[in-house]
């Protein structure tokens, strides 16, 4: 997100200077892996589609003014109960905002697609604008872009407080003080720590992707689009872009939580493999079951998934991004794009009511 926001605004020609805890790209967050699912339907709330469409545009634009592949548009499988919700929503936000996607019998997947297991009742739908996207390539790209543009950046420079001065802010770092007309704040799972009143709750997870090597040529044919299997048993994957393994990952509902983030439990224990050996098993059973890498990261989820996205409460100099729930990397151009909004110009022509921070009334 900052450094998405850190291209927006200095797209728009403001003076922008950013802080960053590690230096942009590293793998001690929420981002790295080598890959994220980018796609255009929305299993959880179709009212993310209109951001996604404007984060589409703007991947355009990022690639476009880098020259670097940052997305490839492999397509994404979402299979899962018919009758679940979330599959009932991706329909619906299909039809509703006409994206372009097959809906695939379990005749027509076994053919094209013989690496996935349906389960009776299941459905498939394969959203074709979507695959995916460079992580590191993505931050790296865009914070250079953005010094390309004018911005300073403060790599191994920890944020320590933002204290409100006149009508802008004061930033606080081991180095000393800087003021500011506003700030933007984009610290992922160390949001409790610099904003320890915020108002919300935002749980931090510990995550883990585990890369598995395919016994057959299935998964690297033609098509490789990402994966998502929703409820009950939601997980998602990825063929990896060396076409050497597929990454899996899980639904929120087994990650650890996070009691430090300066103090990541980054091993993980046999047991840990447990889930995803069983998923294999249902679902993938050309995976071969012992994982050849594995990485741990961190994100910070809200108790409704949905991301805090404007003004903190008592500082309207200060514009948070937070708690994206594991769903935020796709929207990252447009979140930038609208915290440039909201810092230059105090509002947003986005539809971003149902992720603000105004009125907002869960805990
Ligand atoms: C395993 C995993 C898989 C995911 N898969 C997907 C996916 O397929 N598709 C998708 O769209 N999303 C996905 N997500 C979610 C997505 O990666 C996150 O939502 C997104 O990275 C959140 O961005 P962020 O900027 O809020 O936080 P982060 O990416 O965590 O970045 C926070 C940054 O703030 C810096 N920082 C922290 N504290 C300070 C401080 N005090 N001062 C200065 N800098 C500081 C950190 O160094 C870091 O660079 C996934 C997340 C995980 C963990």
């Amino acid at each position: 997100m900052g450094s998405q926001a850190a291209w927006r605004l200095a797209a728009r020609g403001a003076e922008v200077v950013g802080y960053d805890r590690f230096a942009p790209g590293h793998d001690r967050s929420a981002a790295g892996g080598e890959t994220r699912i980018f796609r255009s339907a929305h299993f959880e709330d179709s009212r993310y589609v209109p951001l996604l469409k404007h984060a589409d545009a703007l991947w355009e634009e990022l690639q476009r003014e880098t020259g670097r592949e940052l997305r490839r548009l492999t397509g994404c499988l979402l299979m899962g109960p018919a009758e679940h919700h979330q599959m009932r929503t991706v329909l619906e936000s299909i039809a509703e905002h006409g994206l372009d996607h097959e809906v695939l019998d379990a005749e027509l997947l076994a053919k094209r697609f013989g690496q996935f297991r349906l389960e009776e009742g299941d459905a498939a739908v394969l959203d074709r604008r979507a695959g995916f996207i460079r992580p590191e390539l993505t931050i790296q790209s865009a914070v250079r872009h953005a010094e390309e543009l004018g911005a300073r950046i403060h790599r191994y420079t920890p944020v320590r407080t933002i204290t409100p001065s006149g009508s802008g802010v004061e930033v606080h770092t081991n180095a000393g003080a800087e003021k500011f007309d506003a700030a933007v704040v984009t610290v992922g799972p160390w949001v409790n720590d610099l904003l320890p009143d915020l108002p919300w709750e935002v749980d931090i997870r510990r995550l883990i992707n585990a890369w598995y090597v395919p016994t057959t040529d299935a998964w690297f044919g033609d098509e490789r689009p990402a994966f998502i299997r929703t409820a009950p048993t939601h997980c998602y994957g990825l063929p990896s872009p060396d076409g050497v393994s597929v990454k899996l990952g899980l639904s929120r509902a087994v990650h650890l939580p996070v009691d430090d983030p300066n103090r990541l439990n980054r091993t993980v224990e046999p047991h840990e493999l447990e889930i995803f050996t069983q998923l294999i098993e249902q679902y993938m059973p050309d995976l071969h079951p012992d994982p050849i890498r594995l990485s741990v990261f961190m994100e910070g989820y809200t108790e409704s998934s949905r991301p805090l996205v404007g003004p903190l409460p008592g500082n309207d100099a200060v514009v948070l991004l937070a708690g994206f729930s594991g769903h935020g990397f796709k929207l990252s151009p447009a979140m930038g794009d609208i915290a440039a909004d909201l810092a230059l110009d105090g509002a947003t022509p986005r539809p971003i009511e149902f992720l603000s921070t105004v009125n907002r009334t869960e805990a």
